[in-house]
């Protein structure tokens, strides 16, 4: 049966064909997104007109009260039992240079909406007896990055939450994995991997597709990963 799905940043490269694998499994989809409202809405009526269902959420991952606030009243007419953390931001460059709000933008983001997310959907999931908690991670934060020490911080450190988490909720029915893309094709990569770069760093000599990520996140989703938790699983074209 058809689960309430909530994929934060969903108005992204990745996020957008995470909705829509989800949407296709049958789950209703909440579109999240923060300042891209309009694309948001673009992809909702797309899966709504395709025959799926969708709805839109515009929120702030880093304000704590906010997204405390939103989501328990939203879980009060039906739990979300599918949540993909995905929402993210990098703010590259070296670290002798690397200003303090720059440390705090990308922890803030990614790690705090981690938390700002996860525990008020938590409880409802664990009551349901059914649930997946998938964040989208990255391999920066398994073979660290130069200009990253920032962004590889707070997906490094999803990676520990993942499985600290994975084990108090193994017995519960809820399963909690990481899946750690390498390149993938969006706009946030290709400022910074041109095609030579890709050649010499992915041993498939490509970069990836929003969708590659998108199928394994909708195989963690589903009923047939039920034994998976606690896993990083990697679509990097072999990089590691
Ligand atoms: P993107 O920039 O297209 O999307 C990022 C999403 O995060 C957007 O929907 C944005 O609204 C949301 N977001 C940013 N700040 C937010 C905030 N304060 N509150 C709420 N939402 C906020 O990026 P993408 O390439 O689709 O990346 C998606 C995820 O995949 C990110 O976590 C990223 O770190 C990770 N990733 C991307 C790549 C890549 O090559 N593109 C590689 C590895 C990991």
């Amino acid at each position: 049966m058809g689960k309430l799905a909530l994929v934060t940043g969903g108005s992204g490269g990745i996020g957008a064909a995470i909705c829509r694998s989800l949407a296709q499994q049958g789950h209703a989809v909440i579109v999240h997104g923060n300042q891209g409202a309009d694309r948001v809405e673009a992809l909702v009526q797309e899966i709504n007109a395709g025959g799926g269902e969708a709805r839109p959420l515009i929120l702030d991952v880093t304000d704590t009260e906010r997204c405390r606030a939103v989501l328990e009243t939203l879980t009060e007419e039906r739990p979300v039992q599918i949540l993909v953390n995905n929402a993210g931001i990098h703010d590259d460059t070296v670290f002798p240079g690397m200003r303090p709000e720059q440390w705090r933008a990308v922890l803030d983001v990614s790690l705090n909406g981690f938390f700002n997310v996860t525990q008020p959907l938590s409880l409802p999931m664990i009551r349901s007896r059914w649930g997946r908690i998938i964040s989208v991670t990255s391999v920066s934060a398994i073979v660290g990055n130069r200009g990253q020490v920032n962004y590889s911080a707070a997906k490094g450190a999803l990676h520990s939450a993942t499985r600290s988490l994975s084990l108090e909720l193994a017995s519960r029915g809820v399963t909690v994995n990481a899946v750690a893309p390498g390149i993938i094709e969006t706009p946030m990569s290709e400022d910074h991997f041109p095609p030579e770069a890709v050649a010499q760093l992915v041993p498939m000599k490509r970069a990836g597709r929003p969708e590659e990520v998108a199928e394994v996140v909708a195989f963690l989703a589903s009923d047939a990963s039920s034994y998976v938790t606690g896993q990083v699983i990697s679509v990097n074209g072999g990089m590691i």
